[in-house]
């Protein structure tokens, strides 16, 4: 078999690859080792309670996802006005995140220092570490009591990561481009806000969305453009070979050898698969990429009644800082911001643990991880145990890959690598941002590029 495009792994990078290379009239293949699509995402929905086991909300923070869903001819779910509110815990009570001056004055997250330092911030000078954290940046600009209270629940909320250890060039670039662009995050925020927007730049609104009853169904719409007979699955010990200017993909399919030849080959696997899959690469090289640290994460779908909830905690959910030495990291309201994800007077709340901040919980067995949400539930939002109608337990072992200090020697790997090799992409979310929004722009930006050559 011959194709112009193999791509490797049925997640949301490899799917929309396929997705946008077939539109451009390239032959393609996906090869995927599990028996399903979808990576990372996939949603449940057992009596009418709709649950995700990954990525509960997106950002439409590029005009690449906002375009794919037009492509699809179908309409990104985008979270209501309950999404705003964000809460945060501090001393056993929780605080919404401010949004305005009044609330910004008043709230207790942040010191009354902190405050008055933050109206100084367009004035600092720039940063000169181009591999600074994201703690040791965001506590020079705008102070530590929004380090503790805001950057470090945030980051648990995106990475499942600690912001000393993140480098913000490469974990929060858009933020890094603030600084070094604009001199500063309020100035440069501003400034940008009063740029001149092509109509394709207005479609990143950066507004919250799911997909209609969860991910899932933007999984199925891309595989049925797709085509399913264009996609295997269960393709196990894939190998990649190259061969002169071709490569050969050799894989397992029910215990059977098959051998696939194509120009070009796109792996959206995560980095700890690569050794096997590239057995070509200098093992020197490929140590660069596959020590790739990901955060462990447990989530637990929690289906509640709704008279067990009270009204102030009707939000998007709550994130506990590292300083308040909680076993979990938040609580995520998805029932509150989407319709129809819970029977009517229930709830659906997304738990999250572990991370880089708790990794020992991974290990915790199912009773002991339920025991944990059951006492949390009922301490930090007066949730009592016997109003939980079902939990179910998810565990993610390579969650969120950790964009780290050795962020930089991996993309300078891989790029040497596909310079070696030209035909071999490695993509996926061990480069080019972790969001969903990310994942749909490399997938677009590997066919324009692929279209340009
Ligand atoms: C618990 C959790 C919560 C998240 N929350 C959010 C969120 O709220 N918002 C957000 O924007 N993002 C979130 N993310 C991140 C986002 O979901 C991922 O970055 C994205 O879905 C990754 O897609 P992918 O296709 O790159 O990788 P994956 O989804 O991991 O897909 C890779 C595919 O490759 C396959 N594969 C692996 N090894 C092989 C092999 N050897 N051979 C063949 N196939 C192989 C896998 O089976 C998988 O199907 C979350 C992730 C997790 C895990």
């Amino acid at each position: 078999m011959k194709y112009d495009v193999i791509i490797i792994g049925a997640g949301l990078t490899g799917l929309s690859t396929a997705f946008y290379l077939k539109r451009k009239g390239f032959n393609i293949v996906v090869l995927e080792k599990e028996n399903r699509t979808g990576g990372s995402i996939r949603s449940h929905n057992e009596n009418g309670f709709v649950f995700e086991e990954g990525p509960n909300t997106g950002v439409i923070g590029n005009p690449e996802i906002a375009e794919l869903f037009e492509l699809l001819n179908i309409q990104p779910e985008i979270a209501n006005s309950d999404a705003e509110k964000r809460l945060i815990l501090k001393n056993n009570t929780w605080h919404p995140l401010p949004s305005g001056a009044v609330g910004f004055l008043k709230t207790p997250l942040f010191s009354l220092a902190d405050k008055i330092k933050i109206t100084f911030e367009p004035f600092r000078r720039k940063g000169t570490d181009p591999e600074e954290t994201i703690a040791s940046l965001a506590s020079r600009r705008i102070g530590r009591s929004f380090v503790d209270y805001a950057v470090n629940p945030f980051i648990s909320g995106i990475y499942a990561g600690d912001p000393k250890k993140l480098v913000t060039k490469y974990a929060l670039p858009k933020l890094y481009n603030l600084e070094q662009n604009y001199g500063s995050f309020i100035g440069g925020a501003y400034k940008k806000s009063k740029e001149i927007k092509t109509d394709r730049e207005r479609k990143a609104t950066r507004k919250v969305f799911s997909s209609k009853q969860g991910f899932s169904s933007l999984i199925e719409k891309l595989v049925e453009e797709i085509g399913a007979e264009n996609i295997i699955c269960s393709a196990e010990k894939i190998r990649i070979i190259p061969n002169e200017k071709q490569y050969e993909v050799t894989f397992l399919q029910e215990g059977n050898p098959s051998i696939f030849t194509t120009d070009k080959v796109v792996s959206t696997v995560g980095a700890h698969a690569l050794p096997q899959m590239l057995p070509f690469v200098d093992d020197s090289d490929m140590l660069n990429i596959s020590t790739l640290t990901y955060a462990k994460v447990i989530q637990v779908a929690v289906g509640v009644n709704n008279e067990a909830i009270d009204d102030k905690y009707i939000s998007f959910g709550g994130l506990i800082p590292e300083k308040e030495k909680q076993r979990i990291l938040g609580v995520l309201f998805p029932s509150f911001c989407f319709e129809n994800r819970a029977p009517q007077g229930y709830s659906t709340l997304a738990i999250y643990m572990g991370g880089i901040r708790n990794p020992e919980l991974f290990n915790l067995n199912d009773n002991a991880i339920k025991n944990i949400v059951k006492e949390d539930l009922d301490k930090l939002f007066n949730i009592p145990p016997s109003s939980i109608q079902f939990m179910k337990i998810f565990r993610h072992p390579y969650a969120i890959p950790q964009y780290e200090k050795s962020s930089g020697k991996r993309f300078e790997t891989i790029e040497r690598i596909e310079s070696q090799y030209p035909g071999l992409i490695i993509a996926g979310n061990l480069r080019n941002g972790i969001g969903i929004a990310d994942r749909v722009k490399q997938a677009y930006d590997i066919t324009e590029s692929m279209l340009r050559s």
